[in-house]
């Protein structure tokens, strides 16, 4: 095992990843308050002392409301860009490293490449991890996949992403107008259709692991993510669907042979 992978949550109410190398385990995002991560890591057995540090892709509350309190009680060093720290007021942290957009960066043993993508959020990051000759994208919360996050996340050897809504779905649901022009816009999230023409066209043969994350429970099923991404869960080793309650249980990632 060169890459494992796990998650406390994912949806709108709440997102945490934990990546993890043999000695280091990393935290990507954090919307939970302290007792429920604690009480989510225990069930994938760490505590938050566990952790090297925590990232995070961008200033939404699903995923920023629980990181400066957890980075304060543990001592944890936090990674995000200037315009996510600056986006509002995240509350006093032990330590910042200011990511630069499209640099790669290492955290202990792992190396980490920010990608840009778009999003109604200052200046969002999501990223690819590598570590003994593995790699994992995360990529949620983008409403278009750019020629720049195909180039990035084509070819991982696992991924998490995003399939957020049904559009009908979406249109005959319950948001005001607003928000579902902003959740259905290039600057919000991708749809079930989207992210299998995202598979269909970087190709998935050597996916190891498809985890199909932040969708809605308002606007989108589960049976619905799976009949639009059915061919391209023919052609991974595995494809399951992260929740909002349970997140995925750990996934281990082989060095590509
Ligand atoms: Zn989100
Ligand atoms: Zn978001």
């Amino acid at each position: 095992m060169a890459l494992r992978f796990a998650s406390l949550g994912s949806g709108s109410k709440g997102n945490g990843t934990l990546v993890a190398s043999g000695d280091h385990c990393l935290l990507v995002d954090c919307g939970f308050t302290i007792k429920e991560t604690e009480r989510r890591m225990a069930r994938l057995g760490l505590s938050p002392a566990d952790l090297s540090a925590i990232l995070v892709t961008h200033e939404h509350s699903d995923h920023l409301s629980g990181v400066a309190p957890l980075a304060r009680k543990y001592k944890l060093p936090v990674y995000l860009t200037p315009g996510t720290l600056r986006a509002r007021d995240i509350g006093k942290l032990p330590t910042v490293h200011l990511i630069e957009g499209h640099r790669p960066f290492a955290v202990a043993d792992i190396q980490v490449t920010p990608v840009a993508v778009p999003h109604d959020a200052r200046e969002a990051a999501q990223f690819v991890f590598r570590h003994c000759g593995a790699s994992l994208g995360l990529l949620t919360d983008l409403g278009t996949v750019t020629p720049h996050v195909e180039e990035q996340f084509g070819g991982c050897d696992a991924l998490v992403l995003e399939a957020n809504h049904d559009p009908r779905m979406l249109a005959q649901g319950p948001y005001p107008p607003s928000l579902k022009r902003r959740v259905g816009g290039a600057y919000g999230h991708l749809s079930n259709q989207q992210a299998a023409g995202f598979l269909q066209r970087v190709g998935c043969e050597g996916l190891q692991h498809l985890v199909v994350a932040h969708i809605s429970e308002k606007n989108n099923t589960v049976e619905l993510a799976r009949e639009a991404l059915a061919s391209a869960a023919e052609q991974v080793a595995s494809c399951i669907f992260a929740c909002q309650q349970q997140g995925f249980g750990w996934l281990d990632i082989e060095k590509k042979s």
